[in-house]
């Protein structure tokens, strides 16, 4: 279900069910000349647009921190916003949904997501913006001193079981870490999503031999070898959100 096409019963209704609230976090970034530049948000929004009802999907965030390692914006494809602007953005936008209400919030990243447990501008900016979110969230409803008094007791045993605060939202890679599929940018790990995800968007015809490094083996690609990775994905994101 996408946020924006719900009416307010439908969205207070997925509240208290407890439903997911999914937030695809993207960049526009150069992918040769065979993929769309926005390959690396695509790859969140049309895998969980395969979770169907189950999950509402936020707006999507389209604008990360892409970097001009890969090629700069003259290139046309990469449009670098840096990490230090996107944290404030982040950070009123997850207080707004938690002033809502909603505890439930996962934003997924495929974008140089590889690095995830030491994180990347991108990933970090939204990791942070979270915790910011939480603890603002936490001082204005509870007062301060709430993690120091009696009714935070079970605070530990509570963390365990899932309910604990910081639980509330929570910053996913697309790929589950050591996944048995390559990881790559525009070669044949991400060339495979696209022709499985959004087939339209890709030319296979563009690579040429003055194709970049990168793309050296993108041309083994099908949409049979991206398939088998959405497979790996849509299993690591039912796990994360605990739907059956
Ligand atoms: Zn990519």
């Amino acid at each position: 279900m996408q946020f924006e096409r719900m009416r307010p019963a439908q969205i207070r209704r997925a509240v208290a069910q407890g439903m997911p609230f999914v937030l695809p976090i993207g960049v526009q970034e150069y992918h040769g000349e065979h993929l769309p530049v926005g390959m690396d948000l695509l790859a969140v929004t049309e895998s969980v647009a395969r979770l169907g009802d189950e999950v509402v999907v936020l707006p999507p965030f389209a604008f990360g921190a892409a970097s001009h390692a890969v090629a700069g914006p003259e290139t046309m494809g990469t449009y670098h916003v840096p990490s230090e602007v996107i944290l404030p953005f982040a950070q009123a936008m997850f207080a707004g949904l938690l002033t809502a209400g909603i505890r439930n919030i996962h934003g997924i990243i495929h974008h140089q997501s590889e690095n995830f447990l030491q994180g990347m501008p991108t990933d970090l900016a939204f990791r942070l913006a979270a915790r910011n979110a939480v603890f603002a969230h936490l001082e204005t409803t509870r007062g301060g001193g709430w993690w120091g008094a009696p009714e935070s007791a079970d605070y530990y045993a509570d963390f365990a079981e899932g309910e604990n605060p910081f639980n509330w939202i929570s910053i996913h890679p697309l790929l589950p870490p050591g996944a048995d599929y390559p990881f790559d940018h525009a070669g044949k790990g991400e060339t495979g999503l696209m022709r499985a995800l959004a087939p339209e968007t890709v030319d296979m015809g563009a690579l040429t031999d003055e194709a970049p490094w990168y793309v050296a083996d993108a041309h083994e690609a099908t949409p049979e070898s991206g398939e088998a990775g959405v497979e790996i994905i849509l299993a690591h994101l039912r796990e994360i959100m605990g739907l059956a």
